[in-house]
């Protein structure tokens, strides 16, 4: 009985190792966006200096083709588009990155993002609006950023972009993914063993990336919710067992929110987990949750160290996207 009993102990040790192998990444949402606004080089190279994995963009195309690394198709969230060319909105009173040209948009100010409804910043007690100069980049710019800090430190950033809206792109008469494919070769990044996730909430493009425009990069899918009402996306049919392993066919990992990973805490106080880290590991993709903010926090977790305990020790997701890289990057070193 005794040797059943170490063989069940060695066989615990081996499913843990294989499940849950190392240290879960740690990648800059945005870059240090808890403390500067967000996609400005300024807090990408804070997040750098703090110790992220990995390094966020978000790429949209400039009306003259150019992938340049903000959140939105929109520009009206987070810059002075509206002081700077008032003319330019559409009828639907909004500004579109695609209608401005790279030389254009690098004329604006990027700030701490607003909510247009009522005009108030989203992260009251974040980076003071309207104080010192940040501006938009391209994908370009960022990439020779964090390059050049490898260069420089020695160490091995990764980067993580993110194909932005391509089916709004294409009805635009842009398609965004080949180019920003191309900026990615140019700068080396070409094979799964690169520093580099490229992600995708449209699971149609993030196939296609892989099957039609035959990359190899690591690749992951993003799962947000129904409720958002993406256009012909049915999310919850995604986070299905059988959703899973159809993604397994194309990407090497999910992006999901994490209410889609913990959902509250039981009657005894103990978190309630769900089956899709479980699933996804067993379909043999990695599991990079977004988005850790210690200014919005989940109602269940009392502290930004404990929504890292219940990620990474309970629900053992292996990466985790988060506006701020040192708090993640801390609680890590410290549970080593
Ligand atoms: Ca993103």
């Amino acid at each position: 009985m005794q040797r059943f009993a170490m063989l069940y102990v060695l066989l615990a040790f081996w499913n843990t190792t294989m499940t849950h192998a190392g240290t879960p990444i740690v990648i800059a949402h945005r870059g240090g966006s808890g403390y500067l606004p967000e996609h400005s080089l300024e807090a990408k190279a804070l997040a750098y200096g703090q110790g992220a994995d990995f390094i966020e963009q978000d790429v949209v195309l400039s009306k003259d083709g150019i992938p340049i690394v903000l959140h939105d198709i929109h520009v009206d969230t987070v810059t002075d588009v509206a002081t700077v060319f008032p003319q330019r909105k559409r009828e639907d009173g909004r500004y579109y990155v695609i209608d401005f040209t790279l030389a254009e948009l690098k004329q604006l100010h990027l700030n701490e993002r607003i909510n247009l409804k009522t005009g108030k910043r989203v992260f009251p007690h974040r980076f003071p609006a309207g104080k010192s100069s940040f501006r938009i980049p391209t994908l370009a710019e960022e990439i020779e950023l964090i390059q050049g800090l490898n260069a420089s430190t020695g160490k091995s950033v990764g980067i993580y972009p993110e194909i932005k809206q391509p089916a709004w792109h294409k009805q635009q008469g842009q398609d965004i993914t080949p180019i920003v494919l191309q900026i990615l070769k140019t700068y080396g990044y070409t094979d799964a063993n690169h520093n580099i996730y490229l992600q995708c909430f449209d699971p149609t493009e993030t196939r296609r990336i892989r099957e039609e425009l035959g990359c190899e990069l690591k690749l992951v899918q993003l799962i947000g919710s129904n409720s958002w009402n993406d256009a012909g996306v049915d999310y919850d049919l995604m986070r299905t067992a059988e959703g899973i392993k159809s993604i397994s066919e194309y990407a090497d990992g999910i992006g999901p929110w994490m209410p889609h990973i913990v959902t509250g805490r039981d009657g005894d106080g103990q978190p309630i987990i769900t089956d899709l880290v479980k699933n996804a590991h067993a379909a043999g993709l990695v599991v990079h949750p977004y988005t850790f903010r210690k200014d919005e926090l989940p109602e269940y977790a009392k502290s930004f160290d404990d929504a890292m305990t219940i990620f990474c020790e309970d629900a053992k997701i292996d990466g985790l996207f988060t506006d701020f890289p040192d708090l993640a990057v801390g609680f890590l070193k410290t549970e080593q």
